[in-house]
């Protein structure tokens, strides 16, 4: 998702030029009677404001339309449409209002736009011959009265069944504002439930129960009042993190949302305080930060971390005390205390006793590994009771591959992984760089959330591929923006070198398409992840298949004609589709792999069928559709209408 910087720059030039009043934004009091809702059923959510999701908090409401598509959607307040996005990824069809009191709301997901809004944008389309397109129409365009039907709600882009995605935005920053406290009918009395909390060492020194190593606790009670053991306090020694999984319920819906604050506080005092108001789009990545990505990427589970990693420029922490780490260097009791609200108040409390402690050093383990960096560059690190000497090496497996490190402030690494595949350490301040003869890599500064032991080995070639699997440290680490990325391929002839993609490989072996161009030897693109990385050649071009159409058939009752297209390796690029040699629009839904091209868009946005006779005749449908790789496939046929 977007928001654009023209697009800023538009509505901020619109609104001086316009002179509209442009109302002014308190942090708290925003009017909870100017929106209605923008459906006629009751409002029922299966998500809300600041969930976590992959790389990104959600940024809306998600609410039900009783899983069918065609509900009517109503703008929530009176406006003009001030942006229409269509893509058949992301937010699929979306419509933006702009609103005279500073606000804009938006509708994702849509089937289909009003018939004023649809004529605009399918007459753009058609002028554009795309069907991704984003419009930002004048003020004047196209005005629109509060409660108006502005669109039909659907399952459109990267939707997994029918909903609206709605939200609320600042039209001056473009940040989303959480909907809930725009007075919306929406019942919550259901307190938050805290699934599990974890406690991490953030430094060398620092020990959960002797260990040096994260560890969960085991929670007690219910209906907001939830506790770990008191008879027995957590030892605690130097600095401390801890992590909450917690979730709300709406009342009349089963789903799992987003909670509104967490604040952490020891012997009574605050020492981390975040909460989901407002959020602007360029800071969604730092997620990977705020949560505990390892054990979202092992488990899927949501560990909100009340320690905030040095490079985490998130602005929905309030209030934090050394950046929520605490330090525990007494051998006191102390009662650490989450607090948890939900957009309606509804509070829940997590009480858990700790005592400070001195490790007893026989209990330690993996020391003697850990307490030998900093490194200089380019030097693996191996254990003194292997016999083997530093160098770089070339690993070709033997061991397994990313054994899940680094959450917290200090990377939690077993010994095997560390001895293997150490093989410097990364600063988050700096850039950072690693090359060997293979592969080579480079990081801005800024990447990275925090220090990282830097990992790296290389596998065998695998069935297909030009070059082995470089394991570019761990998925289990996340990255902030796109690093660069260079790998050595196997003598392939030039012809092919425009084939040739960098895949990234996930674990389960799916691989995705990270584009890739030659300098020498090497192919050379950029990835926002971790994790392990080959180069295949895409020489197959996309399949193309008639679903309701085929040579020669009788389409005259037909209200549609649709195609599948799929490409396997690099992915679809283009498609573009003709009758009779003019252009037409075909609707693209990835996830059904199919594109659609409505009849009734003939003599409306496209030239109606002719024949000689004026009567039923033969018509040519072509469609041409290329992948990423510069494949092309192509299919022509004859139709009778
Ligand atoms: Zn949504």
């Amino acid at each position: 998702m977007n928001t654009g910087r023209r697009h800023i720059v538009t509505v901020t030039l619109v609104l001086i030029l316009t002179g509209i009043a442009v109302g002014t934004f308190s942090q708290t009091h925003h009017p909870k009677d100017y929106f209605r809702s923008p459906l006629d059923i009751p409002i029922r959510l299966s998500g809300n404001f600041g969930e976590i999701r992959p790389n990104h908090f959600h940024g809306g409401l998600d609410m039900k339309t009783e899983s069918v598509e065609g509900k009517k959607i109503y703008a929530a307040a009176e406006g003009y449409i001030s942006r229409i996005k269509v893509s058949p990824w992301g937010y699929g069809k979306t419509l933006y209002i702009t609103h005279p009191n500073g606000y804009i709301t938006v509708y994702a997901h849509l089937k289909r736009y009003s018939d004023k809004i649809e004529e605009y944008i399918k007459k753009y389309q058609y002028n554009k011959e795309s069907y991704p397109v984003e419009k930002f129409p004048l003020p004047s365009e196209l005005k629109i009265e509060k409660g108006e039907v502005v669109a039909l709600g659907g399952n459109t882009g990267g939707s997994g069944g029918p909903h609206l995605h709605f939200e609320i935005r600042n039209a001056i920053t473009g940040y989303v504002l959480n909907p809930l406290l725009f007075g919306f009918a929406i019942m919550d009395s259901i307190k938050p439930v805290i699934r599990s909390v974890r406690v991490y060492p953030l430094s060398d020194e620092s020990h959960v129960s002797n260990l040096h190593s994260p560890r969960y606790l085991k929670i007690s009670g219910s209906s907001g009042n939830y506790r770990t053991s008191a008879s027995n306090p957590l030892k605690l020694q130097g600095d401390i993190g801890f992590s909450v999984e917690v979730y709300d319920f709406l009342n009349y819906s089963h789903n799992k949302c987003g909670i509104f604050s967490i604040e952490l506080q020891k012997d009574g005092e605050r020492v981390y305080y975040h909460e989901m108001e407002t959020y602007g789009f360029h800071e969604n990545r730092y997620i990977s930060s705020h949560v505990d990505y390892g054990e979202f990427k092992n488990e899927g589970k949501h560990l909100q971390k009340s320690f905030i990693a040095p490079n985490n420029r998130l602005s929905i922490y309030k209030e934090t005390l050394n950046r929520g780490v605490i330090a525990i260097n007494d051998l006191n009791i102390h009662e650490m205390k989450y607090i948890i609200k939900d957009s309606y108040g509804n509070t829940s409390t997590l009480t858990i006793p700790v005592q400070g402690h001195l490790y007893t050093a026989a209990k330690r383990e993996g020391d003697m590994v850990r307490k030998i960096g900093p490194t200089k560059e380019e030097t693996v690190l191996l254990p003194a009771d292997t016999g083997l000497v530093n160098k770089q090496v070339k690993n070709s497996g033997g061991s397994e591959p990313n054994v899940p490190a680094s959450m917290g402030l200090l990377p939690k690494l077993p010994e095997e992984v560390l001895s293997v595949n150490f093989v410097k350490k990364f600063h988050w301040q700096f850039a950072n760089s690693f090359k060997n003869d293979d592969v080579r890599i480079f990081l801005d500064e800024g990447l990275l959330y925090e220090d990282v032991n830097f990992e790296y080995k290389v596998t065998d070639t695998l069935l297909g591929a030009v070059a082995p699997t470089h394991h570019i440290h761990n998925v289990y680490t996340p990255v902030h923006k796109l690093y660069s990325i260079a790998i050595r391929t196997d003598k392939i002839p030039n012809r092919l070198k425009g084939k040739a993609m960098v895949a990234r490989i996930k674990n389960n072996g799916r691989t995705y398409y990270e584009g890739g161009g030659y300098e020498g030897d090497f192919i050379k693109t950029t990835s926002k992840y971790f994790g392990a990385f080959t180069v295949l050649l895409d020489t197959i071009a996309p399949r193309i298949r008639g679903l309701n159409i085929y040579e020669r058939k009788n389409m005259s009752k037909a209200s549609n004609i649709t195609v599948s297209i799929y490409d396997k390796l690099s992915g679809i690029n283009t498609y573009n589709a003709y009758i009779d040699g003019k252009w037409i629009l075909m609707e693209y839904e990835p996830k059904k792999s199919a594109l659609v091209f409505s009849f009734s868009d003939l003599g409306k946005y496209a030239p109606e069928l002719s024949s000689a006779d004026g009567k039923r005749g033969s018509h040519t449908f072509k469609i041409v559709v290329t992948d990423n790789r510069g494949n092309s496939s192509q299919m022509s046929l004859d139709f009778i209408r």
